[in-house]
């Protein structure tokens, strides 16, 4: 049995959930959004941590527990077109398939357990909520608000080869670079990253091209 890992954000649905859901919050914040945005960029020019960036600017925002959900029981909306027949037929076909994201769990449970996917493999940001359901940080002990590599170097040594990660940005590359799987498949549906175009691993532009890739490996 063999192993797909898809990120989430911009790969399985079309936008980038965090973004999502501190713009709602912020629409009658201005100069917070524009703390946010000056955050995001760093963390993109590589200045701050993914860590760092996800940290700050959760804690700039502070949003509840319902804010996130309330995400991810829309963010089947935001769906890409033809993902989840494929993952249901990899699922028939008896292949292992995880969601392995920076974005927070609770954002992605919905989408995920709708697409058929056990719980357990479902791996993103955990953060930490108050008894009242508000944020009181990112849970220290969570290597996934780390990196995807560090959430998933204790896990893939368990999984089937062969194993293949599919995503657009640079963090699942990395995934690839760091020799946790066999193979990595740039999707560029939604984001055409430069840096990750220029690694030259096979390319996907849509879910048919993506699974024409797959089929050669599994
Ligand atoms: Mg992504």
């Amino acid at each position: 049995m063999s192993t797909v890992i898809f990120d989430f954000d911009s790969t399985l649905i079309s936008c980038e959930s965090l973004e999502e859901i501190l713009k709602f919050k912020m629409i009658n914040r201005p100069e917070s959004q524009k703390q946010i945005t000056d955050i995001t960029a760093q963390g993109m020019e590589g200045r701050i941590s993914f860590g760092e960036s996800v940290r700050r600017r959760l804690e700039l925002v502070e949003p509840t527990l319902v804010d996130v959900t309330e995400f991810g029981r829309k963010a089947l909306q935001y769906a890409t077109p033809g993902m989840g027949s494929l993952i249901k037929d990899l699922l028939k076909s008896g292949i292992a398939v995880h969601i392995v994201s920076g974005a927070l769990r609770e954002a992605i449970l919905p989408a995920g357990t709708a697409l058929d996917i056990p719980k357990d493999r479902i791996h993103g940001v955990q953060l930490i909520w108050n008894g009242e359901g508000r944020f009181s940080g990112v849970d220290p002990n969570d290597p996934f608000s780390i990196s995807k590599v560090e959430g998933l170097r204790r896990l893939t040594g368990s999984w089937q080869k062969p194993r293949v990660a599919v995503g657009d940005g640079m963090t699942d590359y990395a995934v690839y670079e760091q020799g946790l799987v066999e193979h990595f498949i740039a999707f560029t549906q939604h984001v055409r990253r430069r840096a990750v175009i220029e690694k030259g691993t096979p390319e996907a532009r849509n879910v048919d091209e993506l699974k024409e890739i797959l089929e050669t490996w599994l």
